[in-house]
């Protein structure tokens, strides 16, 4: 064994399990697995896109004016406290490089998110787990498990993969009981699916200790180009400015990510068609005895009666062509996420459950 040895914590960093694209011997496969727009970009995204390709050999803008500004627009925000990321991941990851070091801790929650654990390790720091309460982020234990040493407390709101959230009041609380050297991150992810949801927005207004992430992986349907933006206090943007590299988006990503911002009329029509097509999805499981927490986002977490019933139902699926989501590695062994497809998806899924659960395996 060499000497060469990497920083403390890399090591214990679980590698990401994406949602799985294919089954063996299967061609007419629907994915389900990793909370994508079942429409696709917007139109005007992909032809942006397009036309970005004849620029290839020029540098990116580096900071990003066009984009935030179109943010900053779009959703009434300062354009100045916006900030780009490849995807709200680096964004998450910005925040624990620049925040949290050897000796700090970092708060997540029971079915958090994996990347703020993966982050929080890979910049050295402790992260501290907090149970939620029946699938619901627990802003009382939460505050109960910040110490001196907790610098960055991170819930997804909606939560991914349980699809529950909790109220502006709640989050307001959760806000202002933090110790005082310590950031509260919004992780806005699905906001968009939430109908008259600002993600967070005036809550990072009103305070000087809370940081939002967005994404345009979900609603946007860009999860192929790594977009995503957080937007803070200046003095936290600005720390962040100052790890982030300068080239960390691409031309072609700016140019689409611009162009389906400002498609607010796409946005809504898939934010629609979701709560629809999720509402239906989830009544019909109902109706086949799969039970599942009203979902404020693009999936729906599907509860078994076991371990078992849940891969037994998995592995049947994946037969019918239709991949879903394991979230043992969730701490929810006995439940499948589905992202909410178009009807066609919506309707095999729910027919494909029903047979399942009537004995077909
Ligand atoms: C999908 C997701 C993200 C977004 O990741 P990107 O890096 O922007 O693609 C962030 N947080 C949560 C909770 C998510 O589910």
């Amino acid at each position: 064994m060499s000497s060469i040895t990497p920083q403390p914590g890399i090591m214990d960093i679980a590698l990401y399990q994406g949602g799985a694209a294919h089954v063996e011997g299967v061609s007419d496969v629907v994915k389900l697995s990793s909370n994508e727009n079942p429409y696709g970009p917007s139109d005007a995204a992909v032809e942006a896109y397009r036309r970005a390709g004849y620029d290839l050999h020029r540098y990116p803008s580096s900071d990003h004016a066009r984009l935030r500004a179109a943010i900053a627009e779009v959703h009434g925000l300062d354009a100045d406290r916006v900030i780009m990321g490849a995807g709200s991941d680096e964004i998450i990851a910005f925040l624990c490089q620049a925040f949290a070091g050897v000796g700090d801790e970092v708060v997540h929650t029971e079915h958090g998110f994996a990347m703020y654990r993966i982050s929080t390790l890979a910049a050295g720091a402790t992260p501290v787990e907090v149970k939620e309460r029946d699938r619901v982020t627990d802003v009382d234990a939460i505050l109960a498990a910040c110490t001196d040493k907790t610098k960055l407390v991170f819930i997804a709101n909606p939560n991914n993969p349980t699809g529950t959230m909790i109220g502006g009041n709640e989050v307001a609380r959760l806000a202002d009981g933090l110790p005082k050297q310590a950031i509260l991150v919004l992780d806005g992810a699905y906001a968009e699916y939430v109908e008259d949801y600002d993600g967070g927005a005036g809550l990072v207004d009103s305070r000087d200790n809370v940081v939002m992430t967005r994404t345009f992986s979900k609603l946007y349907g860009l999860g192929g180009l790594r977009v995503g933006w957080g937007y803070g206090p200046k003095e936290i943007v600005d720390v962040l400015n100052r790890v982030r590299g300068p080239f960390n988006l691409s031309g072609p990503s700016l140019a689409a990510a611009e162009a389906s911002v400002r498609d607010t009329a796409y946005a809504e029509k898939c934010r629609k068609d979701n709560a629809r097509w999720r509402a239906w999805l989830a009544e019909a499981l109902a109706e086949h005895g799969v039970p599942s927490d009203t979902s404020t986002a693009n999936f729906i977490l599907a509860r078994f009666a076991d371990q078992d019933e849940a891969e037994a139902c998995d592995k049947y699926l994946k037969t019918q062509g239709l991949i879903v989501r394991l979230v043992a590695g969730y701490k929810l062994p006995n439940c499948l996420r589905i992202t909410v497809g178009d009807e066609a998806s919506c309707r095999r899924v729910a027919h494909a459950i029903g047979l399942f659960k009537g004995g077909a395996r």
